[in-house]
């Protein structure tokens, strides 16, 4: 385990939707084996999203359709999902998890739930955000403006982190500004990532997450395989095993140049412990 660099920081997670957070449990858990504080957020319980199992059985005629799945109501399905979502996030120590109310499918950004958002960042008092992205790229750029419950999500925190930030006239609340904002690599182009954590020794409870979201239909099968191709491709960048990338909000003011001592050790050590390393053949230290 890498020495601790910091004071005891607080980190706060803000993601659209259950499974989100998946994308950076593995910092999440290192961070909270390190006595950091993890506190995440889901804006909805996701069962708009994700409701695999009542889109299959409606594809069937209907004298093949399960009752049970047809007749399952949002709120029972909402049960087993927050039910995987605490036993996930306990996997990498985090036990302070809310889900708000806010409907998904479509979850959009109204003063509601930014006021929500503004609460929970002076309750929580963060150091650290890590939530969805906010930049809108690419070819499906336009598509995902139309609506995405993760870009909404981006633009609530943003605005209720500025406002955290700036007192209310006749308010007492202490203001709070967050010291440093992340958005998770899988969003992004490989081009695109500013940094990557090693999370090779979390792949097993980044696959066991997969699994215990079975609701969305998630086998043991697809997860190792979602896992290999996405954490490994991360790790692959990374030049380790496994790894969660990413993206900055903005420039970091250092008090000198920092070199990871990663850095230092891969450039002084056998070429061929590089490929051992990817492989996961070399002795963890
Ligand atoms: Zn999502």
């Amino acid at each position: 385990m890498q020495a601790k660099e910091n004071q005891s920081l607080r980190f706060l997670v803000v993601k659209a939707h259950p499974h989100d957070f998946t994308h950076c449990a593995g910092t999440c858990g290192i961070h909270a084996a390190q006595g950091d504080s993890i506190t995440v957020v889901s804006m909805t319980n996701g069962i708009g999203t994700h409701n695999e199992r009542l889109h299959d059985e409606l594809l069937k005629p209907e004298a093949d359709q399960d009752p049970q799945i047809i007749n399952q109501t949002g709120d029972e399905y909402a049960k087993i999902k927050e039910q995987e979502f605490r036993q996930v996030c306990a996997l990498f120590g985090v036990t302070d998890v809310r889900i708000l109310d806010f409907p998904d499918k479509p979850f959009h950004k109204t003063p509601e739930s930014v006021e929500a958002l503004r609460q929970i960042i002076y309750d929580v008092r963060p150091h650290v955000l890590i939530t969805q992205r906010p930049h809108l790229s690419g070819r499906h750029a336009m598509a995902s403006a139309a609506h995405n419950d993760h870009d909404e999500t981006a633009f609530a925190i943003m605005e209720a982190q500025g406002l955290a930030g700036t007192p209310d006239y006749g308010s007492r609340q202490r203001p709070h500004t967050i010291a440093a904002t992340y958005y998770p690599g899988v969003y992004y182009m490989p081009d695109e990532i500013d940094f990557y954590v090693d999370i090779s020794e979390w792949k097993e409870q980044r696959v066991q997450a997969e699994i215990l979201f079975s609701s969305q239909g998630h086998t043991e099968t697809f997860a190792h395989k979602r896992i290999e191709i996405h954490t490994g491709h991360a790790g692959w960048h990374a030049g380790t095993e496994y790894a969660e990338g990413f993206v900055r909000a903005a420039p970091e003011v250092l008090p000198r140049i920092h070199v990871p001592e990663t850095a230092l050790r891969r450039a002084s050590e056998p070429r061929q412990n590089h490929l051992k390393r990817i492989a996961g053949e070399l002795d963890k230290d």
